[in-house]
């Protein structure tokens, strides 16, 4: 497991979590109405769109297309990008990609970045790495800014601060925001209005910016960003480099492929028939835009999940988010409970794919197989299959756990003579509970007894044989 925010290891697993979160009454308020206002939103474009069936499939298509090849389409990403003036680098996981952007800023003499909203920084804890290099960076999507001002961390992939409403935003810009207006009121034009003016400054004077991408196009070397508020377009093209960093499965084949994406993202994202600003970028233009370009290529488990033949749909993800929209579970909960970077139904198979399940043994059953999430998916990612196949795997995870750790006490019992016979002397004891034992052999007596030991183990006979 690579180190990163991909499973918040200080949290404590998702049954304790939704506990807390379905008691907090405010945060359920919170989370009905934002999603059920996305819900429909998407679900009024969807009826509008006739070919939608067919564009679904065409998602699907494009992506498994690249998955298969997915070393040929990376070559010539870089081929192409490489000759088009952008530097490529290659990250196995969340150290070796946080290590090369912190050189990259270190590079350029820059203490501040400003970063544009991307979960990939988000899975490999980017910012606090920086933070530990001496470098701030400065989130200046709206609602990230919002979670970076509240100290939090996102609960959903498209709205990250879905668990806040405004008398919480007003609080936290007050408490927060430099220059904040002591009059703010809860308005949602007096707090963007707000948040623009303080972007503003940090666009007009940072010089490096940090972002993702949502498409990266091996035809052209290109990358796409997608975004509602025109703060990626200030980072993407005001700063003198612009470093990104971009999971291995962002890859399709052409630029022609972003005729169906296109339509399928802002409609099953924000319920819009397209997205406000497509920013597209492709290595350096001479005098426009960043003049050093850089692309880390990440994998931080992503080929891990390519070699699961049920699990690697999920690899098809363009993290739209409708699943988590409609999710009964993520709806009650919110996306905290799921303790890691990806929450909501695609979370709870895409954390385990590329972790291993024994690092996230619960999520695969954060879900109640009602299919919803397949129904809405516009790469049709088969999310309940998987969440089967998951299943399956934590519970042979356990039980290798559990063999394992029997295993391991049966051979320190058996390393020396005192160790075994004081095991002996427990298994006689055990007789008292042989219908009832503690755990884990509780599992055993549940359906059956355990046997009697042997009233005198050999040792003793033996002693008592040659002893004159
Ligand atoms: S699994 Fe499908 S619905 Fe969920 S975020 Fe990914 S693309 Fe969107």
């Amino acid at each position: 497991m690579t180190s990163g925010e991909l499973i918040w290891t200080d949290d404590p697993p998702f049954p304790e979590n939704a506990q807390r979160a379905v008691e907090d009454s405010q945060l359920r308020r919170n989370l009905r109405k934002a999603t059920a206002t996305i819900r429909e939103r998407r679900a009024g474009l969807v009826a509008e769109t006739p070919d939608w069936q067919e564009l679904r499939r065409a998602g699907a298509a494009i992506k498994d297309e690249t998955l298969h090849h997915l070393d040929a389409y990376l070559e010539r990403f870089e081929r192409n990008a490489t000759q088009q003036g952008a530097h490529i680098h290659w990250a196995r996981d969340a150290d070796e990609a946080t290590g090369i952007v912190t050189q990259l800023v270190h590079r350029t003499g820059q203490t501040e970045v400003i970063k544009v909203k991307s979960m990939v920084t988000q899975e490999i804890g980017l910012v606090n790495a920086l933070e530990r290099a001496g470098i701030t960076a400065h989130e200046t999507d709206f609602a990230e800014l919002i979670v970076q001002l509240a100290h939090d961390r996102p609960s959903h992939i498209v709205v990250p601060a879905i668990h806040k409403n405004r008398a919480e935003i007003r609080r936290i810009f007050l408490d927060h925001l430099p220059d904040a207006p002591k009059d703010l009121t809860d308005d949602p034009h007096a707090l963007a209005e707000a948040a623009r003016l303080y972007l503003r400054k940090l666009f007009l004077t940072t010089k490096t910016a940090v972002s993702g991408a949502n498409f990266a196009i091996a035809e052209t070397g290109g990358l796409l960003v997608a975004e509602s508020e025109g703060n990626g377009r200030m980072c993407l093209t005001l700063p003198e480099t612009l470093i990104s960093v971009v999971g291995i499965e962002k890859l399709i084949p052409t630029f022609r492929d972003l005729e169906v994406f296109l339509q399928l993202l802002p409609r099953s994202a924000t319920g819009e028939r397209m997205n406000p600003y497509n920013s597209i970028w492709t290595g350096v233009s001479e005098n426009d835009g960043p003049q050093s370009v850089h692309i880390i290529l990440l994998d931080n488990g992503r080929t891990k999940a390519l070699a699961d033949n049920t699990g690697r749909q999920a690899l098809r993800c363009i993290r739209c988010a409708a699943c988590l929209n409609v999710c009964p579970v993520y709806e009650r909960t919110g996306g905290h409970a799921y303790g890691a970077t990806y929450p909501g139904p695609i979370g709870a198979i895409l954390t385990p794919l590329m972790a291993g399940v024994e690092h996230a043994p619960e999520l695969p059953f954060a879900s109640s197989l009602c299919g919803a999430c397949y129904e809405v998916c516009p790469v049709e990612i088969d999310i309940p299959t998987v969440l089967v196949k998951l299943r399956h795997d934590a519970v042979q995870a356990k039980k290798h756990k559990a063999q394992d750790a029997t295993f391991a006490a049966a051979a320190s019992a058996m390393g020396g003579r005192r160790r075994w016979s004081a095991a002996l002397k427990t298994a006689r004891l055990m007789r008292f509970v042989r219908h009832a034992a503690p755990p884990p052999l509780s599992n055993w007596t549940a359906t059956r007894d355990l046997p009697d030991p042997p009233p005198e183990p050999f040792r003793d006979w033996w002693s008592k044989r040659r002893s004159p």
